[in-house]
């Protein structure tokens, strides 16, 4: 049905309606409200705590009387009361409340009310008369755009819903809706818009919720992401014991299950699909190059790609200490190589002198020919899109693939992101970590933080200081550059160097060189450092505009520190005294949980973080909130998977209109995930 047939909708409504990516009519009806304002907690004006949002059923006791304060303010304000207490109300600027009012007659009041001394007091509040149709309500809020209202697009909602919901097939079959106790559709539609409780707005919200990611699942497990994939690579048993006795230390527990995990994949014929979890500073690239190690002894090659080049240049070093005196070859292939070391590292890979390849995206061009390559592992995973991983994989016949990530993602969303892939969780640090000590401070402890900053260093440590770009398109050049200029001349003799993104790589890599050789005492980035950089000798992480960053990426930047034996500190400098901001950030004084920091992300920030559209591919969700959700998502995966035992395609007559949707969704965006 077109827009326009609906009462009200002519061609500039209908521009409007466009803005918010409403098309067509049926748009209305799943355009569901983002918030509700809940006028039904109706409470005595006795009752009624400061902060308080609620109605207050309450005669007007004096007439209002208009005040001009000054040119373009006016304020107009008198008295209510109840049988319990009066209160003050207040209206700004909006003059023609005056004649909506009735001395003596009753109202509900709703709004947000104040009761630190003095006598309890609303400003701008709603206002009904009670029994008329929105009184004591739950009102639906719309995401909107400029000049429509709350109020118009809720009425054209409900026209919509009104003409439209009653001829909506639903497409989840009778007994799995029975089955997990979700509403009918049109009883959902009506409810999300048009609730008459909280627990109504419940209900709705979790059957709707329940059908978003269930034609996710369904549509992801119709892309064939959950076939076994055969392989030839078989990588044999061996010996590790040579690999375990040149390492400079011993492998946890958790290590060494990782290890033997993978290893048992490596020797089946179906490609190992593993995801390696484990917090910062828990050891994944020693699992890494153990598995290298054995793929190698079969004659296999291994690619490793890394986010960034100081990453891969970083992985390098360490593969090549663990793996050289082996007789393991490795080569490093990045986007920044003279093309002389290009020309060599790309001729070491195709002749398979080069049994570990480490790199960035550089990996994935075309020219990179691997002679045998048989693992494929992919450092920090949520920063590349599965198509990337994908990718790289073709350059062997079906390679085994490794992922290893520091962010603990629940296991749910990872089968969502990643398919069906089998998990492997290092849930120890090398023995004799301390745990960093962490403050959230503001700019008033900022002498006391210079103070701090040069005691470690005339003690020798170093120090990372990280200072995020504060405002988009910002120079992070400049901005850097005189942070460090500036620190620099507090801290002399002391070395201080900057790090940005727009240094050329043999810079960057210079720089990194210099302090991790302990030439530089300090070291100003922007993110640069986030992921994975390795300085045993750095004690003291401080970051600058915290509040900017998620929770689990603090988290990554503290775990830069206390990779030695020195008890390491991490300082949170924030700008925002706001309380909820600090209150976000001392999180991170509490635990050094990486699993309970990214749970605390997800619940505060939402699933954006892990989640940017472009870094796993899958498309927008209306209502689902990976977040808020996951235990939804849980019971939807093991529905999916019951569906999918009895029908494998769908095609049974009651699953037909949800395998539509399923196959609609992918569709519509243009990505695959293979
Ligand atoms: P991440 O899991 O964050 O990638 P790394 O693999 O970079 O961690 O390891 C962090 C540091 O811990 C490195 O300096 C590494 O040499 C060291 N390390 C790894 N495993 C052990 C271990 N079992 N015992 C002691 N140190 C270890
Ligand atoms: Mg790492």
């Amino acid at each position: 049905m077109e827009l326009t047939e609906l009462r009200g909708v002519g061609p500039a409504r209908q521009r409007q309606l466009l803005r918010l990516g409403l098309t067509r009519a049926e748009d209305l009806v799943f355009h569901f409200p983002r918030a509700y304002e809940d006028r039904s907690v109706v409470k005595r004006l006795a009752e009624v705590q400061d902060g308080d949002r609620c109605s207050v059923l309450a005669h007007v006791a004096t007439r209002p009387a208009a005040v001009r304060i000054r040119e373009g303010m006016e304020l107009l304000k008198f008295r209510i009361f109840d049988d319990s207490a009066f209160a003050e109300v207040t209206f700004f600027n909006q003059p023609w409340v005056k004649d909506r009012l009735e001395h003596g007659e009753a109202y509900l009041f709703y709004g947000s009310w104040e009761a630190f001394r003095g006598p309890k007091r609303v400003t701008n509040p709603s206002f009904e008369r009670p029994g008329s149709p929105d009184a004591g309500a739950i009102l639906p809020i719309y995401r909107t755009t400029a000049g429509l209202s709350q109020h118009v697009l809720g009425g054209l909602v409900g026209q919509a819903v009104e003409r439209l919901a009653p001829g909506l097939e639903d497409p989840l079959p009778e007994d799995l809706r029975a089955a997990y106790q979700l509403v009918p559709l049109q009883q959902a539609i009506g409810d999300i818009h048009r609730p008459g409780s909280s627990a109504a707005v419940e209900r709705a919200r979790r059957r709707l919720v329940f059908e978003e990611l269930l034609v996710l699942q369904l549509g992801l497990s119709r892309l064939g992401r959950h076939a076994p994939n055969e392989t030839s690579v078989r990588i044999d048993p061996c010996d590790m014991t040579p690999f375990y006795e040149g390492l400079p230390f011993r492998l946890t527990d958790a290590q060494r299950r990782a290890v033997e995990e993978g290893l048992a994949d490596l020797r089946r014929p179906v490609a190992m699909n593993r995801l390696v979890q484990g917090d910062v500073g828990s050891g994944k690239t020693a699992v890494a190059a153990a598995l290298a190690y054995a793929a190698a002894r079969s004659g296999y090659q291994t690619a490793l790609m890394a986010p960034t080049e100081i990453l891969a240049e970083q992985h390098l070093r360490t593969l090549s200490g663990m793996l050289s005196p082996h007789g393991i070859g490795t080569a490093l292939l990045t986007g920044g190589l003279r093309a002389a070391a290009r020309r060599e590292a790309l001729l070491d890979i195709s002749s398979g002198r080069a049994a570990v390849a480490v790199g960035t995206h550089a990996l994935l061009e075309e020219q990179a020919a691997f002679a045998a390559l048989g693992l494929v592992v992919t450092d920090e995973q949520h920063r590349f899109g599965v198509a990337q991983r994908s990718r790289l994989a073709a350059k062997g016949d079906r390679p085994h693939l490794l992922v290893m990530s520091a962010t603990p993602i629940p296991r749910t969303l990872a089968l969502m992101i990643y398919g069906d892939l089998d998990l492997s969780v290092i849930d120890q640090l090398p023995a004799g970590r301390r745990k960093v000590e962490t403050y959230v401070v503001d700019e008033s402890m900022r002498p006391r933080i210079d103070r701090f900053i040069k005691k470690l260093l005339g003690e020798g440590r170093q120090a990372f200081v990280v200072c995020p770009l504060v405002e988009e398109g910002e120079d992070d050049r400049k901005a850097v550059q005189s942070y460090a200029k500036a620190l620099g001349a507090l801290l002399a003799p002391h070395r201080v160097e900057a790090l940005h993104g727009r240094m050329k790589p043999a810079e960057k890599e210079a720089v990194m060189r210099r302090f991790a050789a302990g030439e530089t005492a300090a070291l100003v980035s922007t993110t640069v450092v986030e992921v994975g950089v390795d300085v045993p000798n750095a004690a003291l992480m401080v970051v600058e505009n915290a509040e900017q960053f998620g929770l689990s990426q603090l988290h990554q930047l503290r775990g830069r520190v206390g990779r030695g034996v020195h008890q390491s500190y991490c300082i949170l400098l924030s700008r925002n005294r706001g309380e909820r901001a600090m209150e976000r950030l001392k999180t991170l004084c509490r635990t050094d949980d990486g699993f309970e920091i990214a749970q605390m992300d997800l619940q505060l920030r939402g699933p954006g973080d892990f989640f940017g559209r472009r870094q796993h591919g899958l498309p927008a969700l209306h209502i689902a909130d990976m977040g808020r959700d996951l235990e939804v998502l849980r019971e939807v995966g093991e529905a999916a998977a019951q569906l999918l035992a009895e029908d494998p395609a769908l095609e049974g007559p009651a699953l037909r209109a949800l395998r539509g949707r399923a196959e609609a969704l992918f569709e519509r965006s243009e990505i695959s995930l293979n």
